[in-house]
């Protein structure tokens, strides 16, 4: 771990270890579950096939978007919530910023989702947005280009940016000075069901538990099998202004935003910090079709002008002008889809020995802290502090009990 090391983060050889519970997997979902499970004194072991805050999986990178309204689903702004809440905790602790309440905007057409969506989970949540008509919309934020007749925005004053390798190694290290023990550079290549828990098998070891959490991200359905996710190959990129005077691409000056175009394509990002060394970060969504399907073994990590940049170029040129459309830096990362676009969180099949955590859909990491308190909770049986049947890994119809116990 950089700069805030742990003596309980381990890497190498190790004896087989007994445990209560192992949380299989350090990203958003994982490392946070490690948190809040010893946290609460639970004597809890975790195993990371890489390092803490590394770049293989989907949580690198310097920053994500945070909202509390979420237009993915009302059901989320709890989880958005509470997350925020611990994030403010650890930030206080080691004096670390995790997450800016920047703003964000959400724009579009009237009906679109990133107005409808966001409206209706600020209603549910009671979150003091403000409603931007066109005229101020054009007024306040000339850096958006071919707006609609009628586009307007919705703005979230508590919403802005986090920094997710920041917040995976804070919550490693809350974890381990809570006494969770961690394996780095440690896969795990099968887990299996016993009478009376699971073993966790690596190449040269295991891990015997009572129960584990399964937080691998895009190779989740490598060891949990049955559950419909679907792992993506979906590059970041940062920009710059056309202009190196032009101050209108500063955060302060051009907030987190969901951006819905005219013709449906739909692009999302945030202003730079030069302190912090961010560029402007555009990204466009992924509709099913803007990018590919792909094995995490094997993922692509070149970065590809034709099939990767050209089209999103051409996007930011249509949409914000001042931008130079040709990205200044990229970098490979993956989503992992689910049929509803929402995240598994839960005991599949309602098995005692089995939480999972994944299916993050492209927008899982400002709920990460949130998820963890909800699987720490699942896995000693707690009432869930919000309504998670919307993430249940039973709630697609083909979906399996995991993997049959061997
Ligand atoms: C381009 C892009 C933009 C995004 N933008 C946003 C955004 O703005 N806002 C937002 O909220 N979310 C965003 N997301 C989504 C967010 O980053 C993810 O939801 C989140 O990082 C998923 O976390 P995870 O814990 O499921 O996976 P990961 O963080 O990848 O964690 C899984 C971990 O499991 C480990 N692992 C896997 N297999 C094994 C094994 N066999 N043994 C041991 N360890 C194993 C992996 O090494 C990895 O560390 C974005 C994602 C991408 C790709």
């Amino acid at each position: 771990m950089t700069g805030d090391s742990a003596a309980a983060v381990r890497s190498g050889s190790f004896a087989p270890v007994r445990t209560d519970v192992v949380v299989i997997g350090l990203g958003a979902f994982g490392s946070a579950a490690l948190w809040r499970l010893a946290e609460r004194g639970v004597d809890v072991v975790g195993l990371e096939r890489f390092g803490v805050g590394h770049p293989f999986g989907s949580s690198h990178g310097i920053t994500r978007l945070f909202r509390v309204a979420c237009q993915e689903h009302p059901g989320l702004s709890p989880i958005a919530g509470r997350t925020r809440d611990l994030w403010h905790e650890l930030e206080d602790r080691y004096g670390q910023e995790l997450v800016r309440q920047s703003g964000c905007l959400s724009v579009g057409s009237p009906g679109s989702t990133p107005i409808t969506g966001t409206l209706a989970a600020a209603a549910g949540a009671g979150l003091p947005v403000v409603r931007l008509g066109h005229d101020e919309l054009v007024a306040r934020y000339p850096q958006y280009a071919g707006l609609g007749a009628t586009d307007e925005a919705v703005l979230d004053p508590e919403a802005g940016i986090c920094f997710p390798e920041r917040a995976v190694r804070a919550h490693v290290r809350a974890a381990s000075e809570h006494g969770a023990v961690v394996y780095t550079d440690t896969r795990v290549v099968r887990l299996e069901l016993t009478a009376d828990g699971v073993v966790a098998h690596t190449p040269t070891t295991r891990v015997v538990a009572r129960q584990a959490v399964v937080s691998a991200g895009a190779w989740l359905g490598q060891l949990v099998p049955g559950l419909p996710l679907q792992p993506r190959r979906v590059p970041l990129f940062w920009f710059r202004a056309r202009d190196p005077r032009d101050e209108g691409f500063a955060l302060e000056r051009f907030p987190a935003f969901i951006r819905q175009l005219p013709d449906g394509r739909v692009l999302w990002g945030h202003g730079s910090d030069s302190r912090e060394g961010f560029g402007i970060k555009i990204g466009m969504e992924d509709q099913g079709h803007n990018f590919s399907d792909t094995d995490p073994d094997e993922v692509d990590r070149g970065i590809h002008p034709d099939t990767d940049i050209a089209q999103l170029s051409a996007w930011v040129a249509d949409a914000f002008p001042g931008v130079d459309p040709v990205p200044a830096g990229a970098a490979p990362c993956m989503i992992t889809t689910t049929p509803d676009h929402q995240f598994v969180v839960g005991r599949p099949g309602g098995d005692p020995r089995l939480v999972v955590a994944g299916g993050d859909s492209g927008h899982g990491f400002k709920h990460a802290a949130g998820i963890g308190e909800l699987l720490a909770g699942c896995t000693l049986g707690e009432t869930p502090y919000t309504d998670v049947g919307f993430l249940s890994p039973d709630r697609f119809p083909a979906s399996g009990n995991g993997p049959s116990p061997s």
